[in-house]
């Protein structure tokens, strides 16, 4: 190889590195979650007119289904209302008015294998969010992106034949990927997006884990740690299909239960309690075999919606909301190995919120030292999770909800992901966060606090920024923050 051949072939490993398609450089995707409620309260026009001026958005996250409130609904009950929209909260009168459901309209010849069939959201009548706000975004060079997420009701007609059956043989209430009715729904629902509508993208959500960790409480609110799933029989078949011993699995999962119920009480084993974890993990790693098999049922069903969108347009970006968990959890950091995920995403949004991280984080070392980690001093406990999961300058237990995550964080948060995707085509969108609800007496977000983690993103390489979680609860000033640092990195 010749000098000229050299340098002519490191120009377009570099030009490949930094765009994916036609060696043209990607335009940094400056997005932001909206749900109906906002088009409607405040019109259209109005709605991207504010995007536009105020952070110079090129691309909606227009929440498509959900039947919970973090995504879709107006400021939640209980939360100040924002300086903008309707100054009240659903239909006025506080909890149990807002429903959910698909907030465009359902074409039910893409749900014929599923009995998942009657999921239209009631709340807006007739009412359409794509058709009602696509062709403004295209006029006004926006993209949009369809984004729906993995939260559902128990009042959907037939819901039952698609629940997660958990260890105790409840219906807790979650669908399992690995059940027809819902594997057929998701594929159906993106098929719907991609041939009813001009869209650019598809992004879809999941905020859940597997047994183990759910077991322990590493994630969201502490359980019932006999209330986990999957144990339904189309998970039982997957087991005994990739070798697992379901008998045995499920005698791990019950001696786990009483070792956190008896953790949660204060009764120490003889051992302690992370040397006895230690020995439930020796003794059953079927435990372990079950949390990778509900990791791998999630990506087989991300990979199944990308083939899907695929097959019908692959100019649709198909990609994925990596839930905050991955901040906080080392378990669940592990399952997200985006080496793997890169096969079948076009995008990751990866949740950094930085605001509403502290208190998230505080709330995670609470949870997990109560029970594995119970003989911890939990001041330590938060250390040793700084240093595993690489994490400096940031606040003492004591003080963290008060403080929130630092912009410190969101740089480190980007920079792994963008090194971990080095060499791929999937586009990293880190998810800011912008006046996500906390408690009273915890931080709130800042004008400059939003500006500095915006900031942070792009200095770590992210290829754009997605201002979570929805426009209805965000602050103007906020999001003037965010539209400050986009600004500065576009010039
Ligand atoms: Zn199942």
């Amino acid at each position: 190889m010749n000098r000229r051949n050299f340098l002519q072939g490191s120009a377009a490993l570099v030009s490949q590195a930094i765009a994916p398609a036609n060696a043209q450089p990607m335009p940094r995707m400056i997005g932001i979650q909206v749900g109906a409620v906002s088009f409607v309260d405040e019109g259209v026009e109005k709605v991207l007119d504010t995007f536009q001026h105020e952070a110079s958005i090129n691309t909606l996250f227009i929440a498509t289904f959900t039947y919970g409130r973090g995504i879709a609904g107006r400021q939640v009950p209980g939360q100040p209302l924002p300086d903008h929209g309707a100054q009240q909260y659903d239909n006025g009168s506080g909890y149990g008015t807002f429903q959910g459901g698909s907030y465009t309209r359902v074409h039910p010849e893409y749900y014929k294998d599923t009995v998942l069939q009657d999921f239209r959201a009631p709340d807006f009548g007739d009412y359409d969010v794509l058709e009602a706000a696509l062709p403004s975004a295209r006029k006004r060079g926006m993209k949009t992106i369809c984004w729906f997420e993995d939260v559902w009701n128990a009042r959907v007609p037939n819901i039952r034949e698609a629940q997660e059956r958990a260890l105790d043989g409840s219906a807790p209430g979650t669908l399992c990927f690995n059940n027809p009715n819902y594997r057929n729904w998701l594929l159906g629902t993106v098929e719907d997006y991609a041939r009813s509508h001009p869209i650019d993208g598809i992004m879809w959500g999941s905020e859940r884990q597997g047994a183990f960790s759910n077991a322990l409480g590493a994630g969201g609110s502490a359980r019932d740690p006999f209330r986990v799933t999957c144990f339904c029989n189309f998970c039982e078949a997957k087991a005994r299909q990739r070798g697992i011993d379901a008998a045995r699995a499920r005698q791990g999962f019950e001696a786990l239960g009483n070792f956190v119920n008896a953790a949660r009480q204060n009764r120490r084993p003889v051992d302690g309690y992370y040397v006895t974890l230690w020995r439930l993990m020796l003794r059953y790693p079927e435990m372990l075999a079950w949390e990778m098999l509900w990791t791998d049922s999630l990506r087989e069903t991300y990979a199944a919606m990308h083939a899907r969108v695929k097959q019908i347009n692959p100019e649709i970006g198909i990609g994925w909301h990596i839930w905050h968990n991955n901040s906080f959890n080392p378990v669940y950091r592990a399952e997200q190995d985006l080496t793997e995920l890169a096969q079948y995403s076009d995008f990751l949004k990866m949740v950094m919120y930085h605001n509403c991280g502290g208190e998230r984080m505080a709330n995670y070392i609470h949870n997990v030292g109560g029970d594995m980690f119970h003989d911890v001093p939990q001041q330590e406990l938060l250390d040793f999770h700084y240093r595993v999961l690489d994490y400096a300058h940031e606040k003492p237990l004591a003080a963290l909800p008060q403080s929130g995550f630092s912009a410190d964080y969101v740089y480190r948060e980007a920079r792994r992901a963008h090194d971990a995707l080095a060499g791929s085509k999937t586009q990293l969108w880190p998810g800011i966060d912008i006046d996500i609800p906390t408690a009273p007496t915890s931080s709130k977000s800042t004008p400059e606090g939003t500006r500095d983690a915006v900031l942070a993103a792009f200095r770590a390489g992210a290829n754009g920024v997605l201002l979570s979680r929805k426009y209805s609860e965000m602050r103007l000033a906020n999001l003037r923050g965010a539209g400050e640092a986009v600004r500065q990195v576009l010039g």
